[in-house]
């Protein structure tokens, strides 16, 4: 099954929860999402039953790939009880579901062996700098760096690998981070991966002077690090692949390798195969769309689940969503008149 532009539904990315403990500028801003912010109530939430009851049909239509996001999905109480059920569903192939989950690594230390005993594959982690004063002021609720690296080891420790590290570069903020984060990073085994600052949501105020566009990043980095390019490992992959290479310039396994996610300057939406079910069972198909699917309607409904099955397949094959590649022909600061869903509802 493909959408209008051809592209198969392989990678499901389910947000358990609307709620975060950071405030991370370019995604929940703080004069936006203070105290008396409405949060989503629980009965509103879907079920870990109701989760799995519709991954498993996702299933039935391709995808192998589930990641769980939020808001902070380590917020959403007994979350392995979730992940022992969804890591019990298997592919089309018969094959374990890739199983992973996107954290900002405040409470992972915590959680890291429960998460790797119920099932979970493997982790990324949001980090923007190594700098305690940036990192603070960037999640904006004085979150130490330290914690978030006792967190990346307690992964490491528990076998939740290989692990993924996400940086967020906002120029003007934190590019003067890119090279201390490389050098701590480089030959651990973690993938560090930066990411061009997007105009997601409709509240973190995205100004295009504020990217740094991924091609500045490779430059910097090879004033110190010699870089070669790597070729994707799956269809869709957001990243860009560069690996460290040894002084003959061929890739050096050991020292690893960076990836860097350009959905401003190098837009991939040719092959994103990525939905995108938020805390309350709406479908989104893209990150940046404006309006979703009611999925919890059908759940909470009559409808079977071919009725559901079915209604998920003909809403993807009406999916043509690539606003990435469109956003270079809007005129500058426009989203095309569209209000864009907030990424900390349906996940990154
Ligand atoms: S902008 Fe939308 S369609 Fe393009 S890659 Fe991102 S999520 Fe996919």
């Amino acid at each position: 099954m493909a959408d209008r532009l051809g592209r198969p539904l392989r990678d499901l990315r389910i947000s358990v929860t609307d709620r975060c403990n950071f405030r991370c500028t370019y995604c929940m801003p703080k004069e936006i999402f203070g105290k008396d912010h409405p949060f989503l109530p629980h009965a509103s939430l879907l079920t870990f039953e109701e989760i799995t009851r519709i991954a498993r049909l996702f299933i039935t239509h391709g995808v192998q790939k589930i990641r769980l996001t939020g808001g902070e999905p380590l917020l959403r109480k007994n979350i392995e009880v979730l992940i022992e059920q969804l890591a019990a569903l298997r592919t089309l192939e018969g094959k374990p579901l890739d199983l992973t989950l996107t954290t900002n690594g405040s409470i992972l230390a915590r959680k890291a062996k429960a998460l790797k005993a119920a099932g979970l594959r493997r982790v990324t982690v949001s980090l923007d700098g190594m700098d305690d004063a940036v990192f603070r002021s960037m999640n904006d609720v004085d979150f130490p760096v330290a914690d978030v690296l006792a967190g990346i080891e307690a992964a490491r420790l528990a076998g939740l690998g290989p692990i993924k590290v996400n940086m967020v570069v906002k120029r003007g903020t934190n590019e003067q981070e890119i090279l201390p984060m490389a050098r701590h990073f480089r030959g651990t085994g973690v993938v560090l991966r930066f990411i061009e600052y997007m105009d997601v949501g409709a509240t973190n105020g995205w100004r295009m002077d504020e990217v740094l566009p991924s091609s500045e990043v490779i430059k910097l980095l090879r004033t110190e690090l010699p870089l070669v390019p790597l070729d994707p490992t799956a269809p869709g992959e957001t990243a860009e692949r560069w690996g460290y290479a040894d002084a003959s310039g061929r890739h050096d396994p050991r020292l690893g390798e960076i990836g860097v996610i350009s959905s401003v300057t190098r837009a991939f939406c040719g092959s994103c195969n990525r939905a995108r079910l938020s805390t309350e069972g709406r479908l989104f198909l893209c990150l940046f769309a404006s309006q979703g699917y009611d999925l919890r309607a059908l759940l909470r409904g009559e409808a079977t689940d071919e009725a559901i099955a079915s209604a998920i397949g003909r809403i993807w094959q009406g999916r043509s969503d690539r606003y990435s590649e469109l956003r270079s022909t809007m005129p500058a600061g426009s989203t095309g008149g569209a209000r864009h869903i907030e990424m900390s509802y349906i996940g990154g």
